[in-house]
Order: C-alpha cells, then sequence, then structure tokens
C-alpha cells in the first residue's frame, strides 16, 4: 500500500440543479491543496454514477465553463496532490465501484494510517485493488461488507469507518445520497453549506463561498452526516472523539479566505505573527513577507512590532511549487525562478523576513543568499511554525526525518545553514494560542501523534 503522500482536496454537492458544475467550480476553488489530477462523479439520470478523471488541473481536465454533463443533481470531485515519484491516473480520485447493489463513488482527503493492514486482510479474502492509494481501502470495506440486497447507509459506513485510523474527510456519493465523514481525531477539515434546495460540503469554505453556498456548519470529528431528499441527517461513529485540527492547514496548507473550525486562517496566521513578535521580538527596517503564505503572518509581525511591513518579494504567479520538484537541484532553482528581491526596498537595510515554514531549508537558504545579494545589511528571520521534525502520516507531504532539516540541527545550526543573522520560531503554546483552541495536532513538531501509526515505524 501506499508511501504517496496525499494533501487533497473534496467537494461534493447534493440536490442542487447542473450539480457536475458547481463541484467544478469548488475544485477550481481547491486547487492549491492538489494540483497532479482531478475528477468528478455525477448521478446520471438514470442514478448510474459516471465519472470523469485525468491528470492535470481542473481548468485542463474540465475545459468547459459550468462543466457539462447533463442535469444531474447530485455529484462529488476530488484534486489530488502529487509527489514526485507516485502516482498516475489510477490514483487520480474520486474513485468509482459499480455493485449489483448500486453504484457509489468515495472521494478522501487525509490518509488511512492501517491502510496496508487492512488491505492485507482484504486481499486474503480475494477483493483487488486497483492502484495504490490507501483511499480506496474505505470503498473495498463498504463493498465487502455490503449485504447481499443492501444499501450502503450510517450504519454500513459507520461499520467500516470504526475499522479504518486515520485522517480523513470522506465523501461517498450514492444514487439518493451523500455522506460527509470526518476522522475522529478531527484532523482534516470538512464543511457544509447551504445551496438553493441542496447542499454543499468541501475542505474549506472558500469553495463554498465561490459555489455560491452559505456556510452551515463543519462536519464534526467522528460524525458521519447523511444529505438526502431529507434534508441533513447527522450519527456519529465514535464517540471517542478530539478535536486535533492539523496545525498545517492554519500555517500553510488552507487558503487565507477559508475558515476552519470557526477560525480564519489569515486571522490565525496574522494573529501567529503577533506573538512570534512577543516571543522574538528584534530590530530592523522592514518586515518582509515571503508569499503566499507568510504574508498573512508578516502583517501581524508588522502590527504588533511598529516595523513597516514592504513588499520586497515578488513572486511569479507562474512558476509551479518549488516543493514537489523531485531533485534538490531543480527546487534550487525552483526558488529563484519564484520569488524576485526588490533591490531599491532592500538595499543597506535590516530586514525581518517571515516565512510561514522551513522543511528542508531549500527556500530559505536561498531567499537569504538572494537577498544578500540585494545588498540586505542584516536578514532576521521568524517563522510562525515551531520546528518541523516529525513525518506526517495524516496526508500531508512531509515525509522523513532526514530531509528535515530541523530534525538533525538545532535553531543555532539551521540559522547557520540558511545564512541568516538571527532565527526564531513561534512556540507551540504560541501556535495555540493564535488559533485560540485547547487541541490541535502538532505531531510534526512534537512526536504526539493522535494516532496509532501501524506499520509506518517510528
Ligand atoms: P523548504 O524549502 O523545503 O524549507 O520548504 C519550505 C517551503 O515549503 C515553505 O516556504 C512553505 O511555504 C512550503 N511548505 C511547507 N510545508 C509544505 C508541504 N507540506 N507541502 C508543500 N509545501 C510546503
Ligand atoms: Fe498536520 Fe503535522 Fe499533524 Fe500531519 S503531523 S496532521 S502535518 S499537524
Amino acid at each position: 500500500m501506499s508511501q504517496i503522500h496525499e494533501e487533497c482536496g473534496v467537494f461534493g454537492v447534493f440536490g442542487v440543479e447542473g450539480a457536475a458544475g458547481i463541484v467544478r467550480t469548488g475544485l477550481t476553488f481547491l486547487q492549491h491543496r492538489g494540483q497532479e489530477g482531478c475528477g468528478i462523479a455525477w448521478c446520471g439520470p438514470d442514478g448510474e454514477i459516471v465519472l470523469k478523471r485525468d491528470l492535470g488541473l481542473v481548468s485542463g481536465v474540465f475545459p468547459e465553463d459550468g462543466y457539462a454533463c447533463g442535469d444531474g443533481l447530485h455529484a462529488i470531485g476530488h484534486v489530488r496532490y502529487g509527489t514526485s515519484g507516485g502516482g498516475g491516473i489510477d490514483n487520480v480520485q474520486p474513485f468509482l465501484f459499480r455493485s449489483r447493489r448500486g453504484d457509489y463513488a468515495t472521494a478522501h482527503n487525509g490518509n488511512i494510517v492501517n491502510a496496508r493492514e487492512l488491505a492485507d486482510a482484504l486481499s486474503e479474502r480475494g477483493v483487488l485493488f486497483h492502484c495504490s492509494s490507501d483511499s480506496e481501502v474505505l470503498g473495498a470495506l463498504l463493498g465487502d461488507a455490503l449485504p447481499s440486497g443492501g444499501r450502503i447507509s450510517v450504519k454500513l459506513l459507520s461499520h467500516c469507518l470504526n475499522l479504518i485510523d486515520g485522517a480523513f474527510a470522506f465523501l461517498v456519493l450514492t444514487r439518493d445520497a451523500l455522506y460527509a465523514c470526518r476522522d475522529k481525531y478531527g484532523l482534516r477539515p470538512l464543511s457544509i453549506g447551504r445551496l438553493g434546495r441542496g447542499y454543499v460540503v468541501g475542505s474549506e469554505t472558500c469553495a463554498l463561498y465561490a459555489a455560491g453556498a452559505s456556510s452551515v456548519r463543519d462536519v464534526r470529528p467522528g460524525e458521519v452526516v447523511r444529505i438526502s431528499a431529507d434534508g441533513l441527517e447527522s450519527s456519529f461513529y465514535s464517540s471517542c472523539t478530539r478535536c486535533a485540527m492539523c496545525a498545517m492547514e492554519y500555517i500553510y496548507f488552507a487558503r487565507p479566505d477559508s475558515d476552519i473550525e470557526g477560525v480564519n486562517v489569515h486571522a490565525f496566521r496574522k494573529e501567529s505573527g503577533k506573538i512570534l513578535f512577543r516571543e522574538s521580538p528584534c530590530r530592523a527596517d522592514i518586515v518582509v513577507g515571503v508569499p503566499d503564505s507568510g504574508l498573512s503572518a508578516a502583517i501581524g509581525y508588522s502590527e504588533a512590532s511598529g516595523i513597516p511591513l514592504e513588499m520586497a518579494l515578488v513572486k511569479n504567479a507562474y512558476i509551479a511549487r518549488t516543493f514537489i520538484q523531485p531533485t534538490q537541484e531543480m527546487r534550487v532553482s525552483g526558488v529563484r525562478m519564484k520569488l524576485s528581491p526588490v533591490k531599491s526596498l532592500i538595499r543597506g537595510r535590516r530586514l525581518v523576513v517571515i516565512d510561514d515554514s522551513i522543511v528542508r531549508g531549500t527556500t530559505s537558504r536561498q531567499l537569504i543568499h538572494m537577498l544578500r545579494d540585494a545588498g540586505a545589511s542584516e536578514i532576521h528571520v521568524r517563522i510562525p511554525s515551531p520546528p518541523l521534525k516529525n513525518p506526517c502520516y495524516y496526508g500531508v507531504d512531509i515525509s522523513s526525518r532526514e530531509e528535515l532539516i530541523s530534525a538533525g540541527m538545532d535553531v543555532d545550526g539551521v540559522c547557520r545553514f540558511i545564512g541568516a543573522d538571527s532565527l526564531a520560531f513561534i512556540s507551540e503554546e504560541g501556535l495555540m494560542e493564535a488559533g485560540g483552541r485547547t487541541d490541535m495536532c502538532m505531531a510534526c513538531f512534537n512526536r504526539r501523534y493522535p494516532t496509532d501509526i501501524y506499520s509506518h515505524g517510528t
């Protein structure tokens, strides 16, 4: 089973004319969560589920504006994030399962930590798998558990979800219902919106709003929401729940115009910038945010410190993300291609540079080189996330400890490696305070994984 890490986005519509076109819009606003491939599954006129999926961006796979695919009322979709090695069309979701008891399609964001164990057990019972994604396991479990003559139901789903451990925002589409499920730890976000006489559900609220919906509420940890012609029906597959939302959603992953569990992502980042100044002040002439995900925290740092914020780095919007380039050389040149310094703002000045996180250290090291070349007199780096030291097993591409610079070096070592005059990270307490939260997953910082991590090892 998969070593592929999936940071993805899901979106679903129930009971709205032109559902697949609305899903297309939703996916376009979740494109930052995955660029490798995407797909939409929709209910055709006879209740059969039709699937279209391919590698590429939403605009490439679904070029028609208001994606034309009949007048179906229900649909789900998915955007998939790819890493350098894995993937291909087989791993692109939604997955479609045909059964004599009716078709169903699934879309998943997250990572099932016991997928290998479950897949081994299912394989021994003769269940076939079509791809290397852990996400196929839920669909396979459902198929295996479907009683003859039975249909997918909340009871059946709850039974299967109780066998699964890990992080998930799952959508399951049948001909007469859309099920929205969240893992009992609350690791991955999933929100419900109201659109006309129907409902939408998606990984981020920015996509709900873009589709024209108003926000209803988040799906709760451990909850299965059945959306049907009868409206919303809520039940819980587990009562052992937590509110361990992934901290990286707030720090890096989600869009600033999304609200996660009642907290706006931009507001969270801005607050983290203010706290970062309180914890690690410094004297400087300008604050510089690294576009895009460092900008909100830079605003907070500037407001709290009174040091003016300047747009001293300009991003080329047409260059793909540097993080997922397969080789280190490509990543290095990628940073220079992506960010350009504004020399007249930088020359002779002391800078506080704010980026959202340091993973391998490549971005910061290149950036500081560039800023020194541009004439900066001092460069102080402030990071509104704690040092990343551990891999993520829940669907965010933070893969091995060897690649994480803070796993092998203390803060002074990282500071020397990136070539800064000073470096500081926000504390875990500061991060919790930024969101006004009492619980959050921070395992990639502190190794306190909310689940067992099974065969992934420690
Ligand atoms: P690095 O150059 O490896 O230190 O990467 C740091 C940059 O990667 C930061 O500027 C972040 O914006 C970005 N980043 C952080 N976490 C992730 C992630 N899980 N996936 C992709 N990019 C990330
Ligand atoms: Fe998010 Fe880190 Fe927890 Fe993974 S380990 S879910 S990236 S906070």
